[in-house]
């Protein structure tokens, strides 16, 4: 599957999480499992469950049919329920030693890059604690410190070192950590935020966004009613208002360049902050800090033209003649951060007359041999995933440059193209299940996390939601009899003729539901996920271990998306089935064909049962014509069965709400009645 195209959530994703596998381990239930594969790439799954800013989104193929998948709703669910996960395998010990200057997404990343690599690593910060601007300044509202102590607690287990209090430039010095290290990474964030030179903005109650920030959040600075204007449109923007609420402002009013369908904030955060209160003032400029006996009295305002030129650059024009005051007492300047080098003053590092680091991105390296740079004092701002991407960019180098070997930045991956449309019509519709958020009213009076997370059920709904872009059915050409079987089966008309009369299975939109595989009279066309290999070995494997163990030797091949079938959720069934009773897990019992029933009989098998889902109640099953088509194999056994002298009624089937644990065990019981006979 290596140079395949890949699901367009995993190619728009930065550091490209395999998102529809730790999806469908979800949806199977294996919650762990899921927290696994997230974490292969992802060293910071915890605060990434609440704050990421899901390009995946944006991309998954969900959204031709209704709506994307809620891909961070996904990770947060895994997080807190995928509790003990095992950690990414690690490279033996390579002798090499990296230090990493800056404890963001990008520097963390980079540390678990370079520990799996074998290399022994240390992360210095100079904040006490760990997590960049993660930590630094995005409100416990949207991310608590006890899910960032998650992630770092992780990178500890790995080997990770931390060293906090340490300021390059102050009580660090890059001589110094040369000499004790291989390599170091800098990573220093953009730790500036910027202000506006307009008359009055000097006043003792204009402010800058990141410092009212982590005052906020770190020295527990509370306003006492007054009334704030924010300067700024953006995401942080947003976080200044939304922090100012909870801080006890009178008021709070976001005035702002843009216009309101502009903005570059997220629109679910412009909505929340105004259930919250916030009143916003888009396309007006600010031009002065009004003042009256030292106090501030308002911010003068000038109406915006447009905000970019004709090739959408930024370059504000306005209507000089439109003025307008907003009132308030307090303004925070939200405008943008930039880096400050002041730290690389007088080191070999060099920084270029426009305060721009001098760096090579194809060798993620300065012009201090030996010292690399990462994240955003390198990518400019952007959001914490680019970060993580640009951080593992950098321990990739540094990994080619401690073995003395070239440098091969991995080529960014292709994506599936677009769901056509005629098969996303045919697509069952579900609605996307909504992350709870505490209400606004209660909300806005703490810091308080607000978001609400999914229950089980939920977590296994939304999972079900997701389309298994590109994991599905595969022809194999050579073989085909272009019989037009699997064009007859399939409900989502994904195989088609094409110019030269011939079957072509578009693989690119196929919806994985298995129909196909059973019919095709030539056995050509294959899964592609490697589900349907695993149950086969299980069918095997099961028979083996039933040996000895009573008879009759009775196989349940049952639908691995169904809870009760789950051990954590049946756990009353699973304790007391007998072990002449074997359980194996196929990815739908669509995909169990005539050849499985009778390959386990040929293993020793007694009695199969297949159990899918009843297509009713919650969980239903998102594929369509499940239990017709295996009625009519199951049919197909019983026949074959009879001609062989077994009895028919060894095979049976039954179709069970997902939920329903208790149903089943009686179900799977009776089953077991009728074998007495
Ligand atoms: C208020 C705010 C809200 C945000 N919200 C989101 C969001 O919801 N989702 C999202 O994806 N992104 C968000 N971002 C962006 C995200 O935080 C950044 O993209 C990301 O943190 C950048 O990672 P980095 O590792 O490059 O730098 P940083 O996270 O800034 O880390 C740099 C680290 O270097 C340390 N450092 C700096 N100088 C020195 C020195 N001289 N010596 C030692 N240590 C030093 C700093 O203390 C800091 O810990 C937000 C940013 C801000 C400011
Ligand atoms: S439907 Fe699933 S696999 Fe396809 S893009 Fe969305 S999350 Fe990824
Ligand atoms: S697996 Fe299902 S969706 Fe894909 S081609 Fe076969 S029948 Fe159609």
């Amino acid at each position: 599957m290596l140079n395949q195209p890949l699901p367009p959530c995993q190619a728009a994703c930065p550091i490209h999480q395999d998102v529809r596998e730790y999806i469908n381990q979800i949806s199977k239930g294996n919650f762990s499992k899921a927290l696994e594969v997230i974490m292969e790439v992802n060293p910071m799954p915890a605060s990434l469950g609440l704050i990421c800013a899901h390009h995946c989104e944006d991309e998954c193929r969900r959204k031709e049919v209704d709506e994307a998948l809620s891909i961070r709703g996904l990770k947060c669910f895994a997080v807190d329920k995928g509790v003990d996960a095992p950690l990414p395998k690690q490279a033996p010990p390579s002798g090499k030693r990296a230090a990493i200057i800056g404890s963001g997404p990008a520097g963390l990343t980079a540390a678990q890059t370079l520990g799996c690599l074998g290399h022994q690593v240390t992360v210095y910060e100079r904040e006490k604690t760990s997590g960049g601007a993660l930590r630094n300044h995005i409100p416990y509202y949207r991310l608590p410190d006890a899910t960032i102590d998650k992630d770092i607690d992780y990178l500890q287990r790995l080997g990770v070192e931390f060293k906090n209090g340490f300021q390059l430039g102050e009580n660090l010095d890059l001589e110094d950590l040369k000499k004790d290290y291989d390599a170091v990474i800098l990573s220093l964030g953009l730790a500036s935020s910027r202000g506006l030179p307009i008359p009055g903005c000097q006043h003792s109650s204009c402010t800058l966004a990141l410092p009212f920030l982590y005052d906020v959040k770190h020295k527990g600075r509370r306003l006492s009613g007054e009334h704030v204007i924010v300067i700024g449109g953006g995401n942080v923007a947003m976080d200044v208002a939304r922090s100012a609420v909870r801080a006890g402002a009178g008021s709070v009013q976001v005035a702002c360049l843009e216009s309101r369908e502009e903005m570059p904030a997220f629109e679910w955060e412009i909505e929340e902050a105004m259930e919250e209160g916030v009143k916003f003032f888009p396309s007006w400029g600010p031009v002065e800090v009004l003042t009256e006996n030292d106090g501030i009295t308002g911010l003068k305002v000038k109406a915006v033209k447009a905000v970019f030129d004709e090739y959408g650059r930024f370059s504000p024009t306005f209507f000089e003649d439109q003025l307008s005051v907003i009132k308030g007492n307090m303004v925070i300047f939200s405008i943008g951060q930039g880096a400050d080098f002041t730290c690389l003053e007088g080191c070999e590092v060099a920084i270029d007359e426009r305060n721009r680091l001098v760096f090579d991105a194809e060798s993620m390296s300065t012009t201090d041999r030996g010292v690399f740079a990462c994240g955003e004092m390198v990518t400019g701002p952007g959001t914490a995933v680019q970060s993580m991407a640009n951080g593992r960019k950098a321990a990739i180098a540094v990994d080619a440059y401690l073995k003395s070997e070239a440098v091969s930045l991995p080529a960014e991956p292709e994506a599936l193209p677009e769901l056509v449309e005629e098969v996303a019509g045919k697509v069952r519709p579900v609605t996307r299940e909504a992350l709870g958020l505490v209400e606004a009213e209660k909300r806005m009076t703490n810091f308080d996390p607000i978001e609400l997370g999914y229950s089980v059920l939920q977590g296994l709904k939304e999972s079900r939601r997701c389309l298994r872009c590109g994991a599905g059915a595969e022809q194999i050409e050579v073989d085909c009899a272009h019989c037009l079987t699997c064009l007859r089966t399939c409900p989502y008309d994904v195989p088609h003729v094409n110019a030269e009369g011939k079957v072509e299975l578009r693989q690119d939109v196929c919806q994985s539901c298995g129909l196909c595989l059973a019919v095709c009279p030539a056995v050509t066309i294959k899964f592609k996920a490697r589900e349907l290999e695993e149950a086969e070995a299980a069918i095997d494997k099961a028979l083996q271990e039933m040996q000895g163990k009573g008879e009759p030797k009775v196989l349940v091949l049952t639908c691995a998306y169904a809870p009760f079938a789950m051990d954590w959720f049946n756990q009353d069934f699973f304790a007391k089935k007998p072990a002449n009773v074997a359980l194996v897990k196929f990815p739908c019992v669509a995909k169990v064909d005539t050849l499985h029933m009778l390959q386990a009989y040929n293993q020793g098998a007694d009695a199969v049962l297949i159990a899918g889902c009843a297509e009713d109640g919650e969980l239903t099953c998102p594929y369509y014509d499940v239990s017709h088509w295996t009625a009519k194999r199951v049919d197909r056994v019983k026949g074959i069965l009879k001609e062989l002298e077994i009895k028919p009624e060894t095979v049976s089937l039954l179709f069970t709400p997902p939920l329903e644990g208790r149903e089943f065990a009686d179900k799977v019981a009776a089953f077991l009645e009728t074998l007495k006979g």
